[in-house]
């Protein structure tokens, strides 16, 4: 088992991470900024080590400080949580020749699976349904793009080959609209992800985001972990996520779950995944792979009782799973909130210092922050300060739950989000179960 591994990353999934290394015997290595000094794991880690400025680009984007971090505290492996780092194919080389074990899969595979186009090749290859596009980056012929376009119908939706955040994508009903459409996500793509390539896809009008998590050893060993409905969004992010998908049969389940380990199998994946999927008329459609754990994993850990940092630390340690599909079993169901210091009508970032701070709890709940009383939020960094996570026997007891949760928790001096989960947790269609991704935004008033 690795002896010492080094958490780069902040906030609550630092802490998440640091909890099972402690918990596993782990000695665990903190990095942080000059801006994060108060982060709470960074008290509670073995070690700790500054990487630069608040500026991310400084620190937690900055590969060598990572890895003088690694080398200075003798360090065996690197994990880096979700965001930042996590998915840049360098760093994750860079990792490996420097001799430690990125805690993910090979960097080949990080490579492969972050480059959308590549990614989408590569899972059509190995039989995963996915959205009808241009198959491949599109070219400066303009009328060979219009032609594409009117080929795949409109509307369609140009989104950057490097994108990532739910940035970087741009919906196009008609021809009048494409040129233009193609050049300014080209603008916009090369100053985000330093790539200007775009690529097209169908624009799905009513789609659920639904995707499927899944572990795989270096052994040849891979299984799904269920699905999660993450249809909650506002500009294409997550807002609240929930597992299992409400409405999908064991059977379909079954069948889109065995079609990500037969293509995890394909392309040799290691580590924990997520493929996500948009999900209309009964059909899947691949979008991308995230080859690192996400913000929403505690909804599967609840249902499947597998803790899948645990499991990412015990693969990169080159263990095998040791069980198989038919050993997991799906208990009940689970939702969570993000919780973000924002205004909960205008969404504009909140930060500043938490004077008062009671978490909820009982039978079920879970709370993943690294907030405490006093505790200042940085404005330089993502708003979401933690999740609420529930679990019970049936959705209805679980919204039930989260209900009375989000009405007992309270946090004082800074503005979050409470108010806007309350109103969704309320929702008739929510409780209904199955909304599409534009829902959120729809009721919101904000198409
Ligand atoms: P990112 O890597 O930035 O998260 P994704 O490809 O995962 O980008 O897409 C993020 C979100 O954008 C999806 O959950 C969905 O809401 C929307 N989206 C992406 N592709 C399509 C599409 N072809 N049709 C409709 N919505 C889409």
């Amino acid at each position: 088992m690795l002896d010492k591994v080094v958490i780069a990353n902040r906030g609550e999934i630092a802490l998440r991470i640091l909890r099972t290394c402690r918990e596993m015997g782990i000695k665990t290595v903190a990095v942080y900024s000059e801006a994060d000094r108060d982060l709470k794991h960074v008290f509670l880690a073995d070690e700790s080590v500054c990487i630069g400025p608040a500026a991310s680009s400084e620190s937690y984007l900055n590969i060598p400080a990572v890895i003088s971090a690694a080398e200075v505290s003798d360090a065996v492996g690197i994990h880096p949580g979700y965001g930042f780092l996590s998915e840049n194919a360098d760093f994750a080389e860079r990792v490996e020749q420097s001799g430690f074990v990125f805690i993910g899969p090979r960097s080949e595979t990080v490579r492969l699976m972050g480059d959308k186009v590549s990614a989408i090749t590569a899972m059509k290859q190995a039989g995963i349904p996915c959205v009808p596009g241009s198959d491949g980056a599109l070219s400066d012929d303009g009328d060979e793009n219009l032609r594409m376009a009117r080929t795949i119908g409109y509307p369609v939706i140009i989104k950057a080959v490097g994108g990532g955040g739910g940035r970087g994508m741009r919906v196009v009903h008609s021809d009048a609209a494409l040129r233009s459409a193609i050049s300014i996500t080209r603008i916009e793509a090369k100053a985000a992800f330093g790539n200007e390539a775009v690529y097209m896809e169908k624009y799905l009008e009513h789609p659920r985001h639904i995707e499927v998590q899944v572990l795989a050893d270096e052994h040849g060993n891979v299984v799904h972990l269920c699905e999660r409905d993450c249809s909650m969004q506002r500009r294409h992010q997550k807002v609240i996520e929930e597992a299992p998908a409400p409405g999908i049969s064991k059977k379909t389940r079954k069948m889109i779950g065995d079609q990500c380990v037969d293509a995890c199998k394909a392309i040799g994946y290691r580590g924990a995944g997520t493929l996500e999927f948009l999900y209309e008329n009964d059909q899947f459609y691949f979008i991308e792979m995230n080859t690192r754990v996400q913000v929403e994993h505690p909804v599967t850990e609840m249902i499947t009782g597998v803790d899948i940092i645990r499991e990412q630390l015990r693969i990169a340690s080159g263990e095998q799973l040791g069980y198989r599909q038919d050993d997991i079993v799906f208990n009940g169901h689970a939702i969570e909130c993000r919780l973000n210091a924002e205004d909960p009508d205008t969404f504009t970032p909140s930060p500043g210092v938490i004077e008062h701070y009671h978490p909820p709890g009982g039978f079920g709940v879970r709370v993943d922050t690294h907030i405490y009383g006093g505790y200042k939020v940085p404005p330089y960094y993502d708003s979401m300060i933690g999740k609420l996570i529930v679990h019970a026997n049936t959705r209805e007891l679980a919204i039930a739950r989260m209900s009375m949760a989000l009405s007992e928790i309270v946090i004082e001096g800074i503005k979050t989000n409470i108010p806007l989960h309350q109103k969704i947790i309320d929702d008739a269609a929510f409780k209904a179960g199955g909304t599409d991704i534009h829902y959120l935004e729809n009721k919101l008033g904000l198409k």
